[in-house]
């Protein structure tokens, strides 16, 4: 038995979950030497998404823990949905998600090799070509209880297949006119054995190989054999190819390949969301988002440009797991896992969300005086330090933070009433100014000089806090406030079009007064690393800056909320 080079600590401190026991039970008696060798195994059809990402943290998590390899594989067998475009962005989202692979690998380089897989079968009399059509082959292959009918072309002799076979790859044939089938058993009661179709003739141009090929295998006759051709011994994939994997061990059989073992999890669905490629694909060519990275999407792209960190999202799918049945996570949880990191993290800053903030006018201060404030950055982290902040007579708050006509228990600012500027004074409501409409336009106020934060000595006590922007120092934002983007917590389960369940309020889009440090620190990188950088807005969430700023106008995008919702779920339990 080889000893496999992990943790023990970590290991004894939880229990395994069943794809490392099955690890362990084959390491245990003696399969491939002890060795570990996972694949990551992408089809370039689309931006990767969350559930990608637990795909990733998995095989990439399990052979770390090993000491084994991880291979990046394109599984790029399919010649009209694939582009360039989509293997650039996944090698990017797998290498900020914080992992690297071993080897960079293609199927489509397999090409040569897998149809020698298939005339192998050929000679041995377990593939024949069939010139059915779709709709006969469908039609004879039965049901689940009515076991397929065999056709005439079952009976062809391998020197005519293996003809026939050769003139389909030399383009002899149309698109459908013929295709490859594996000879297995037509009254299998497993559907997926009832003579499955290896090849089919598709005269398109490959992103990769051009025009070489107009025969491409099937999914079944490509990736267990790219597993086999790579020595890949455990091949993680997805509970809907658990009723392929008897297929997927006889050809390991009758080709005599190397033994890769299938193992199937549950896929990570979210809710609120869709996790399907296609369905993301539609979003973004029917332009109901703005792209691949709108920080709506559940693509690891628009996570991103969300906010979210690659910490955070590897937290996420440590937490949830692996599962043998499919299940529903609540995308509370990924918030909660970017909320806790950014707590941590994020520099606590002064923004006022709103169009048109409430002026505050302090009238016993000087006309012309300002004073730098020093706020802590973070009050969960003293190693972030103090900014400077600056103050002066006019300060713009929220609208919402005065009540003309306050219930009990509004600690915020009332006629009369007094409450603490962040960091800076305690001040008095004395005086409330309005337009011929009725409407506030601003508030006549006085502050106490002996209360500056720091050093108070004006003995007063005030029970509310509010953030401000210095009127002439405040910088103008935009600010995109994203909620769920589906309004159903499972499109996918919904009988309804998955596009009439979009939420029509997804995206908010705010004016915004933000502290003047907020821009020059974000911009100078002075918050925490990464080219985007993420703050929190006292009082109102975490923000993240946008690509989409410019020189005049900073763009910030809203990660999460400061509430917790799915905590406080958790303890009502
Ligand atoms: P989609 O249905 O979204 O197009 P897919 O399974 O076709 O996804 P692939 O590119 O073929 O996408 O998947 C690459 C790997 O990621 C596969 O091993 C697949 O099983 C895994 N994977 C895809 N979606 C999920 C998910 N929601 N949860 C966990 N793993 C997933
Ligand atoms: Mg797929």
């Amino acid at each position: 038995m080889t000893e496999a080079p992990h943790d023990s600590d970590e290991r004894t401190e939880r229990s395994l979950n069943f794809i490392e026991q099955i690890v362990d039970e084959d390491i245990a008696a003696g399969k491939n030497g002890g060795r570990v060798h996972t694949r990551f195994p992408p089809e370039p059809n689309g931006y990767l998404h969350i559930g990608h990402a637990k795909s990733i943290c998995l095989n990439f998590g399990l052979a770390d823990e090993y000491g084994g390899q991880t291979n990046l594989r394109f599984d790029d067998t399919n010649p009209v949905t694939e582009e360039t475009e989509y293997v650039d962005s996944i090698k990017n989202d797998v290498r900020w998600l914080g992992f690297d692979w071993e080897n960079e690998l293609y199927a489509s380089d397999y090409f040569e090799q897998i149809y020698q897989f298939a005339q192998n079968l050929i000679q041995k009399g377990l593939a024949y070509v069939d010139d059915s059509t779709a709709e006969e082959i469908s039609a004879q292959k039965g049901t689940p209880t009515e076991p397929g009918r065999s056709n005439q072309y079952r009976d062809r002799s391998v020197a005519e297949n293996l003809d026939l076979f050769q003139r389909m790859r030399a383009g002899d044939y149309p698109d459908g006119a013929k295709v490859l089938r594996a000879k297995v058993d037509m009254a299998s009661p497993n559907m997926q054995l009832r003579d499955p179709i290896i090849y089919r003739i598709k005269h398109a141009h490959h992103h990769r190989t051009g025009d070489a090929w107009c025969i491409y295998p099937m999914y079944d006759f490509a990736h267990g054999q790219s597993d086999a051709i790579e020595h890949i011994t455990h091949s993680l994939c997805t509970l809907e190819f658990e009723v392929h994997r008897p297929l997927y061990e006889w050809f390991i059989q009758q080709l005599e390949l190397f033994p890769s073992r299938q193992i199937e999890f549950a896929r990570l669905n979210l809710t609120y969301t869709v996790m399907s490629k296609r369905k993301l694909k539609q979003l973004v060519e029917e332009k109901h988002v703005s792209g691949w990275d709108d920080p709506r999407m559940p693509t690891i792209a628009g996570i991103r440009r969300r906010g979210y960190t690659p910490a955070s999202i590897r937290e996420f799918c440590d937490r949830i797991g692996i599962a043998k049945r499919d299940n529903l996570i609540d995308v509370g949880l990924l918030e909660f896992c970017i909320r806790e990191e950014l707590n941590r993290t994020a520099p606590r800053l002064m923004a006022v969300l709103d169009e048109k903030p409430l002026k505050l006018v302090i009238t016993n201060y000087d006309l012309g005086r300002e004073e730098i404030m020093h706020i802590e950055n973070n009050p969960e982290d003293q190693s972030a330090g103090v900014r400077d902040v600056p103050f002066s007579r006019e300060v713009y708050i929220e609208r919402d933070d005065f009540m003309e006509n306050p219930p009990k228990k509004f600690f915020r600012l009332f006629p009369g009433g007094m409450v603490r500027l962040k960091g800076a004074y305690i001040i008095k409501c004395e005086e409330v100014v309005k337009d011929n409409a009725g409407e506030i336009i601003e508030l006549r106020c006085s502050y106490i000089p002996e209360s500056r934060s720091g050093s108070d000595t004006s003995g007063i006590n005030v029970k509310g806090t509010i953030h401000w922007v210095s009127v002439p120092h405040a910088v103008e934002a935009e600010v995109r406030v994203y909620d769920r983007l589906f309004s159903v917590e499972n499109p996918a389960a919904d009988e309804r079009d998955f596009k009439e369940l979009i939420n029509p309020n997804s995206l908010e889009t705010v004016r915004a007064f933000v502290e003047p440090a907020l821009v020059e620190a974000t911009r100078s990188g002075l918050t925490r690393s990464g080219s985007l950088t993420n703050v929190q807005f006292m009082r109102k969430g975490y923000f993240i800056l946008d690509a989409d700023s410019t020189d005049t106008l900073p763009v910030f995008t809203r990660t999460a909320t400061l509430k917790d919702g799915w905590a406080k779920e958790q303890k009502k339990g």
